[in-house]
């Protein structure tokens, strides 16, 4: 942040670069250490193996860092050393492509320096972001940082109180190569390293291959470094968190310290979605499946309801809409005529009185038929949004196969479709039903297909990127080549540090062209592409979604221009396509983000034409992705040259100038086939994407806001789960004794003799144990719940084993409980959210806190506790045969009404 002093940089690069004068004063010492390949046995922390002398040397410096740590000394102490170690590790080795050895240069050594924060207490140091431009050796620099970061997560000699060190990285592919390519280096150190793949990759087919793979992860998370990417990691953990039976989790080694590779993409990018983990429920499943597919079909129902009244086959004609460009100017204003308004920037809807009484008109006002209005009301206003923001082959595609249809999302980044992902919320159906209702009922119905729906999933476990920071125990440190550096400082408290590029930056970035019409551009950067190909320089041009791909890929071949078009499936195809976009007269086109991380190489004679070209076809949401893509060129003091391309036809454009105006100015100026000069209207351009960026930092920001309490909530939750699953039969009794005691003062303070009849007179006799001084009568009611508990043991349990057996069976009906109530309070904090964004309330924040935190703690917990202790008690219920009476305060509340 900038402060009064400088930036982060400017304070802190005059400390940096001294540490690094000193470890550079080192190498020489390292670089004695005997290279003796002779084998001995290594005794690596209690565990012995055959190995050289070399890396005898070697381990006994790790354990000796390790040592010091232990004994009080702190990384600050250690970190010339250990740099100076590991470089020199690195040095023997890593080779380059040409067989050189790989010595980490001095800005890589910065950047790991930076990356380790300063100190600021003697528990925490500061969370950095090093920005380092693409091309100058992040890979590397990691190696660095995971060495000084295990040496402090595995001080301790008890492996207990050791945790892992997670790199983090933005695809499965390049996961695997960074740590296939280290191993040697932490092998050399005495450090295990290992990658983790993710959901997606090879998928295990038999149960024998199941087991293998899960022994694998398993096996996996327990070395000091593993390398996975961001979704691995947290659906693994998310996992952990639905498991009943401790065998099954997947990380049993605390994660210490997670360093992010490409921080933006993970971290800024992909945040404004949660990871969700969810599951469709099954036709045979338990009771609570078979309640979610009746659900289920009676949403299809309202879904189809809806699209068929927005396109007016339920009534005389479709609905009228009024469309708006910015939202704050009319917000408050009724239109005459209008069905709805609908405003494009913020997607928001606003319905007529008039509709709002046409929707019920058939409906009385008895409780079903209001749960039925409402039910249509919002089931419209998702399919308002399905029919105004999201557009076939744009946001998502109807994939066809053999008459049956499917809506596949297309990932507006990467323009790589998702298979397994659904919109959440409704949005999905809506866009469903929208699809059905067009091909069947539509003006234009052709009667090809029928839209196969999907099966609406629970969700069983979420948090969001940076509630999933937060399970690292020390600290948090990321790379990037291009830093948002307010942003990362707001949402995750990150400083950045910028490392200079070791050799000077040649490349010639040109000025943009703004161009009328998008036929203009097109055939603009066509005519670029050509001159490029009678030199064979390689170009890359990149587009901000798949449809501009395709359009550039067809324009291309229409005029004989021999290309790659990146569209694979699969990253490791990806990540070889793109590597060798710097050849000779190569010419590829792929979306933004496509095999990113991958290093493109210059081909022999391409430096002599100036480089690789790389071409933007349009302004990204963000001037962070422009930067991010015209970074590829010109790497490491390589030339380059780069351009980009817009028209005032793009989406960009249109999403922030109303049409009247827009269309005006692009009338004035269409047909000449040359790029506008006029400044004012090429500013406009730069000034709708500045629009966008502040637009999408809003939705983050509050986003975050609003995240807070879940994240409080769903902490509280796992700490509680993860002690129900991990407790001996002492700490589940002092478990059930304390909760129980717990839930006594709740019932104490909130109630009176006879509601507290009503919630736990299933379990001990309240009248006996009624006495007017209200401190003896929670005595009583505390002793009477633990001695049923208790009395349960004594009495029917003699073995251990049957103790065992029957403290596991009560333990996972708690499990259950918690569960069943974690889950419903998600979706209540979903709902509650998407009604705070309405704009009806003053605070939406302050109001989303206070409502959801009264929602958890007065209601969940109560409820939660009150059915733990009935199911403690009653070991031999089947769960879900019990509920809880709450009928008497329904009859409160309708009294105050
Ligand atoms: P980034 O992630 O910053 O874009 P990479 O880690 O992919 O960069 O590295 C780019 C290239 O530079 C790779 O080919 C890598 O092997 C090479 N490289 C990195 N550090 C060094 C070094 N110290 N000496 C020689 N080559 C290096
Ligand atoms: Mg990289």
């Amino acid at each position: 942040m900038n402060g009064i002093f400088g930036d982060y940089t400017t304070i802190n690069s005059s400390r940096i670069k001294s540490i690094v004068k000193k470890v550079n004063d080192m190498s020489l010492e390292c670089e004695r250490i005997t290279t003796d390949t002779t084998k001995v046995t290594i005794n690596n922390n209690g565990v012995s193996f055959q190995g050289t002398r070399e890396q005898e040397a070697f381990i006994n410096k790790t354990n000796e860092f390790r040592r010091r740590l232990r004994q009080g000394e702190t990384l600050d102490d250690i970190m010339v050393e250990a740099l100076a170690l590991v470089r020199e590790a690195i040095r023997r080795r890593l080779t380059t492509k040409d067989n050189k050895r790989m010595r980490p240069y001095d800005e890589q050594i910065e950047a790991a320096i930076s990356m380790l924060g300063d100190k600021i207490d003697d528990t925490h140091r500061e969370r950095i972001i090093a920005e380092m431009k693409t091309g100058e050796g992040k890979t590397l620099v990691q190696i660095l940082v995971a060495y000084l970061n295990v040496l402090e997560a595995t001080k301790e000699e008890d492996p207990k109180k050791r945790s892992s060190v997670h790199i983090i990285t933005s695809n499965d592919a390049l996961a695997r190569r960074d740590q296939r390519d280290n191993a040697g280096v932490f092998s050399l150190l005495g450090i295990s390293s290992s990658f983790i793949p993710g959901r997606d990759a090879n998928k295990p087919k038999t149960l024998a291959e199941i087991s293998i793979m899960k022994q694998r992860k398993k096996i996996g998370y327990m070395c000091d470094v593993v390398y996975a990417t961001a979704s691995t990691i947290a659906f693994d953990y998310l996992d952990d968190n639905i498991i009943n039976d401790v065998r099954f989790r997947n990380i049993n080694r605390k994660p210490g310290f997670a360093i992010v590779d490409e921080a933006d993409d993970i971290l800024i990018d992909q945040a404004t979605n949660p990871l969700k983990l969810s599951q469709a429920p099954s036709t045979n499943g338990s009771e609570y499946d078979k309640y979610l597919i009746e659900r289920d079909n009676e949403t299809r129902a309202i879904y189809k309801w809806a699209t068929e009244f927005l396109y007016g086959k339920l009534r005389k004609g479709p609905l009228k809409a009024k469309i708006y460009d910015q939202y704050f100017e009319n917000k408050d204003k009724e239109y005459e005529g209008q069905d709805y308004t609908y405003y494009k920037d913020t997607k928001e809807i606003k319905i007529s009185k008039k509709l709002a009484k046409e929707i019920g008109a058939d409906l009385g006002d008895s409780i079903e038929d209001t749960e039925l209005y409402n039910a249509r009301y919002f089931a419209l206003l998702d399919c308002i949004k399905a029919k105004e923001s999201f557009h076939s082959d744009v946001e998502y595609r109807v994939e066809v196969n053999d008459g049956k249809a499917k809506i596949v999302i297309i990932d507006q980044n990467i323009g790589r479709k998702k298979h397994s992902s659904k919109y959440v919320g409704g949005m999905h159906e809506a866009i469903e039903a929208k699809e059905e209702f067009l091909e069947q009922d539509g003006p234009n119905a052709r009667k090809r297909y029928h839209i196969e729906y999907s099966r609406r999933s629970a969700i069983k476990a979420m948090f969001t990127y940076p509630d999933f920071l937060s399970i690292y125990e020390h600290n948090v440190c990321g790379m990037t080549g291009t830093s948002d550096e307010e942003e990362f400082n707001m949402l995750y408290g990150f400083s950045t540090y910028r490392v200079n590029t070791r050799k000077r930056n040649i490349r010639i970035d040109q000025e943009p062209e703004v161009y009328a019409t998008l036929i203009e551009k097109y055939n603009a950067i066509i005519e670029e592409v050509k001159k490029c190909v009678l030199t064979g320089q390689p170009v890359l041009i990149g587009t901000t979604s798949l449809r501009e791909s395709e359009v550039i890929s067809s324009l291309l071949s229409k005029n004989f221009i021999r290309h790659q078009l990146l569209n694979a499936n699969n990253e490791e195809e990806e990540n070889q396509i793109v590597e060798g976009a710097g050849k000779f007269g190569t010419i590829t086109v792929a979306t933004n983000m496509a095999g990113r991380g991958t290093d493109i190489k210059l081909g022999p004679g391409v430096r002599e034409l100036g480089g690789l070209y790389v071409i933007g076809t349009s302004r990204n949401k963000s001037s962070r992705i422009d930067r991010q893509l015209m970074g590829r060129a010109g790497r490491q003091g390589d030339p380059g040259k780069t351009k980009y391309f817009s028209s005032l036809e793009d989406d960009l454009v249109k999403e922030y100038y109303r049409g009247g105006v827009l269309d005006s100015i692009i009338e004035r100026f269409k047909g000449t086939n040359k790029p506008i000069k006029n400044k004012r209207i090429i500013s406009a351009v730069e000034q709708s994407q500045i629009k966008r960026e502040s637009k999408d930092k809003k939705i983050r920001m509050d986003n975050e806001r609003f995240n807070a309490s879940f994240m409080k909530h769903r902490r509280i939750i796992y700490e509680n789960r993860n002690q129900v699953l991990d407790s001996n039969l002492l700490e589940f009794m002092t478990m059930i004794k304390s909760i129980i005691t717990r839930y006594t003062d709740v019932l104490i303070k909130t109630y009176d003799k006879d509601n507290i009849k009503k919630l736990i007179g299933h379990l001990v006799e309240v009248d006996k144990l009624y006495s007017k001084n209200t401190n003896e009568f929670r005595v009583n009611i505390i002793n009477a719940l633990y001695d049923k508990f208790t009395s349960n043991f004594d009495t029917k349990k003699t073995t251990n084993k049957e103790v065992q057996v029957y403290v596991d069976n009560i333990k996972k009906k708690i499990l259950d409980i918690i569960d069943k109530y974690w889950l419903d309070h998600i979706e209540y904090l979903e709902d509650l959210k998407a009604s705070m964004s309405v704009g009806m309330v003053n605070d939406p924040f302050k109001e989303y806190e206070v409502i959801s935190t009264e929602a958890f703690a007065n209601e969940l917990i109560p409820s939660m506790y009150n059915e733990m202790i009935t199911y403690a008690l009653n070991p031999s219920w089947k769960y879900g045969s019990y509920k809880i009476d709450y009928s008497f305060k329904e009859e409160e509340e309708k009294y105050i009404l």
